[in-house]
């Protein structure tokens, strides 16, 4: 299958936000060529024949989202229980439903939220949620990349069970990962923590986890082991391979210097932390740090929503208010964290950058909306003015899986949201 996208805007964030005209070539699930429309005249006599042709009509084209930090099954439970501390939400309301939650849950809750996904630019997740199979199964029908984050705490699953997932989620065919990872400290004992240390370096793996999210969690911690969870968890010499923390909301400095030396991502989630009221993450001091920022969602009933142009905004927005200074957190820096820096973290740098050789996971974001016009800076108009609404086309290994506003390939969404509505009715008291 030969692809030519054509009379493009092409934001390959291969020079940071730098935008050029041109056009993209796709054969089979990579990208063949990036550049110039004059390079294509001659298309015929390099004897291509294209199977789709799209005139892109100026839009722009840029590599996908990946969503760094998700709990994508959890799109049952948004709407559920709102308004609440993160520590009540949890033990009232959401570990008493999930204990009910059935595989077959967990896969059909997935494939909405792979819906949200696909019709908001993201082509892949990573993603910590119990029964991890049933998710991968779902992106893997829907055509997104699953990176899979080991949710092991003291209640669950099995300890034997996270190496044999280790082995069966970590495919060849680019649409599944699976990394050694814990839900928190607080879930954890230091047991635990400790044979996940050395299980993570047998495998060589990187380990993720929950990491600095409230400052109850950070105090609690100092007062059982003396330590914030980051030195906790060095102590235990945790990363061997690297990884790294979601959200990181209160991160010491001696932490910062133990993200530093493993070079470990800081996966910023700041819908969830807004909405939880956790707070505000020192994205600048990140930044001035030289760390790897990605950008997650968090979970959609945490959030409550999928969308990586609201995260995108609460980064940049927040950490302006957090530091007084409306130059703080820039448009092309928070771009690169939606893109390039989740790759990097989620071990998927075969798709960070819209480059020949790369895979072709790649959106079309629509210029022909009001909100998007006039085009003084397009990086900015993503950043600050954007919607998922711009969102017009989503590919994903060079196959379209959503286009101007339909879901490609064998999808029924409103089988999905009946689906998951008759489940939630089940379980809602
Ligand atoms: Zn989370």
């Amino acid at each position: 299958m030969n692809t030519r996208l054509y009379n493009a805007r092409i934001m390959s964030m291969a020079d940071g936000s730098k935008v050029t005209d041109g056009e993209i070539w796709i054969e089979n699930d990579r990208i063949s060529y990036v550049g110039n429309a004059a390079a294509a005249d001659d298309i015929s006599k390099k004897g291509i024949k294209f199977d789709i042709q799209k005139d892109c009509r100026g839009n722009v084209l840029m590599p996908s989202f990946k969503n760094a930090h998700t709990h994508s099954a959890m799109t049952g439970m948004r709407s559920y229980a709102d308004d609440m501390p993160l520590w009540d939400w949890l033990s009232t309301k959401i570990f008493p439903l999930e204990a009910k939650l059935t595989n077959e849950d967990v896969y059909e809750f997935s494939k909405l939220a792979m819906l949200e996904y696909l019709a908001g630019g993201v082509t892949a997740v990573f993603d910590m949620y119990q029964a991890p199979d049933e998710t991968a199964r779902a992106c893997r029908e829907m055509g997104i990349r699953f990176v899979g984050c080991c949710d092991i705490n003291k209640f669950g699953p099995d300890f034997s069970e996270v190496e044999k997932r280790y082995k069966r989620l970590n495919t060849d065919d680019g649409f599944s990962k699976y990394f050694v990872g814990f839900h928190a400290e607080y879930t954890c004992t230091k047991e635990l923590l400790k044979d996940l240390s050395d299980l993570a370096a047998q495998l060589g793996s990187p380990v993720f986890t929950h990491n600095s999210e409230t400052r109850k969690e950070v105090d609690e911690c100092i007062e059982r082991h003396g330590m914030t969870p980051t030195q906790l968890f060095e102590s235990l010499d945790m990363f061997r391979n690297g990884g790294g923390g979601y959200h990181c909301v209160y991160l010491t400095d001696e932490d910062i210097e133990v993200f530093k030396k493993h070079d470990l991502t800081i996966v910023t989630n700041p819908g969830s932390n807004t909405k939880l009221a956790s707070g505000i993450a020192p994205i600048t001091k990140y930044l001035d740090n030289g760390i790897n920022i990605a950008i997650g969602t968090d979970g959609p009933s945490s959030n409550n929503s999928l969308d990586m142009f609201r995260e995108m905004f609460l980064v940049t927005g927040l950490a302006k208010l957090h530091d007084m200074d409306a130059a703080a957190a820039v448009p092309s820096k928070v771009l690169e964290m939606a893109t390039v820096n989740g790759s990097r973290c989620m071990g998927l740098q075969d798709s960070d950058v819209l480059a020949p050789g790369k895979k072709a996971d790649i959106i079309m974001i629509d210029m022909h909306q009001p909100n998007m016009q006039p085009i003084n800076n397009i990086a900015d108009n993503i950043v600050y003015s954007g919607s998922r609404a711009n969102v017009i086309m989503t590919m994903c290994d060079g196959v379209i899986r959503y286009e101007n506003g339909e879901f490609l390939g064998d999808v029924d969404a409103e089988k999905i949201y009946d689906t998951a509505n008759r489940i939630m009715n089940k379980y809602r008291e």
